[in-house]
C-alpha cells in the first residue's frame, strides 16, 4: 500500500502521540499491531501514530501494509542530513526510515528542552525540505489562559511561519495542533466554544501569513478520550485531535478514532 502524503485531508485526523512509551519494543509492537486493525476510510480520515525514535523502523514496519501513517515525535535543528551532532535523528534519517510527518514545538520539547523559535525554524525547514509534514503545536500556559493572553500567546508561536522559506513550496504539509498546556495529561478540558474561537482565530492569522493556508487541518490535543471526542468531533472547527496517553491503549483508542470519524460523517 502507498501511504502518500500528496493528498492532505482537512478533516478528520487522529494522532497518538506516544511520547517515551511504552517500555518495550515488544509493547509497542502490540500496540501497532491492534492499531493496524482498526477499519476506518482512508478517504475520509486518517489514523497516524507517533512512536519515540527507538521504536520508530519497527513501528514503520509493522505498519507497512496498513492505512495507518507513522510520524516521529522530533526532527535534529541542527542538520536536515548528516554530520557530527551526537544523539540528533535528522529529518533526512527519519524520512529514510519511514516517517511522514513530525510534530515541532510540542510543549513537553519546549519546556523541558527550552527549544527557541530560532530552533523550531530550522526543524520545520529541515523536515519540509525532506518531504516530511509537519504538524506545529501551539498552546498557552495556564497562567497565560487565567490572564487571557492566549490568542496572543498563539500568534506568537505561529508567527514563526512567517520565516520559513520552504512553506510556499509545501504548503500542504503543515498541520496546527492547538494544545493548551493545561490541558495536556491532566484530565482538564476547555470548553468546546473556547476551543472554537481559538481555532477561528488562528485560522484568520494563518490567513494573514499565506493565503494558502486557508486550507490548514487545525486540530485540538489534550486530555482528549474515547469519552469526550465526541464532543470536539461535532465541532466544524475542530479538523482533527493529538491524542496522548488514550493512544497507549488500543481498545480506547479505536474505540475514540471510530467516534470521531463517525462524528464527522
Ligand atoms: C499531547 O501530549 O500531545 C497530549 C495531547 O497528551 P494528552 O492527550 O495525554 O493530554
Amino acid at each position: 500500500m502507498v501511504k502518500a502524503m500528496q493528498k492532505v485531508i482537512k478533516n478528520n485526523w487522529v494522532i497518538g502521540n506516544w511520547k517515551s512509551n511504552p517500555s518495550s519494543l515488544a509493547q509497542a509492537k502490540d500496540l501497532a499491531k491492534e492499531i493496524t486493525a482498526i477499519n476506518f476510510d482512508a478517504t475520509n480520515g486518517q489514523i497516524m501514530v507517533m512512536p519515540t525514535n527507538l521504536h520508530l523502523s519497527s513501528i514503520v514496519d509493522e505498519m507497512k501494509d496498513s492505512k495507518v501513517l507513522v510520524g516521529c515525535q522530533d526532527v535534529s535543528f541542527t542538520s536536515a542530513t548528516t554530520g557530527a551532532y551526537t544523539g540528533d535523528c535528522s529529518a533526512e534519517q527519519m524520512q529514510a526510515i519511514g516517517a511522514k510527518w513530525t510534530l515541532v514545538g510540542h510543549s513537553e520539547r519546549r519546556t523541558y528542552h527550552q527549544e527557541s523559535d530560532k530552533q523550531l525554524i530550522a526543524k520545520i525547514e529541515n523536515a519540509l525540505k525532506n518531504d516530511i509534514g509537519v504538524v506545529l503545536c501551539i498552546g498557552e500556559t495556564l497562567t497565560e489562559y487565567e490572564k487571557n493572553q492566549t490568542l496572543n500567546v498563539l500568534q506568537k508561536q505561529l508567527a514563526i511561519l512567517k520565516e520559513i522559506n520552504e512553506l510556499e513550496n509545501n504548503i500542504d504539509k503543515l498541520i496546527v495542533a492547538y494544545e493548551p498546556v493545561w490541558a495536556i495529561g491532566t484530565g482538564k478540558v476547555p470548553q468546546v466554544a473556547e476551543v472554537e474561537n481559538v481555532h477561528k482565530n488562528i485560522n484568520e492569522y494563518l490567513l494573514t501569513i499565506n493565503t494558502g493556508l486557508t486550507k490548514t487541518p487545525i486540530l485540538y490535543g489534550g486530555s482528549v478520550n474515547a469519552d469526550n471526542v465526541e464532543t470536539f468531533a461535532k465541532s466544524d472547527s475542530i479538523d482533527g485531535v493529538l491524542v496522548g496517553g488514550a493512544s497507549l491503549v488500543a481498545d480506547k483508542f479505536a474505540t475514540l478514532a471510530k467516534t470521531f470519524f463517525a462524528t464527522k460523517k
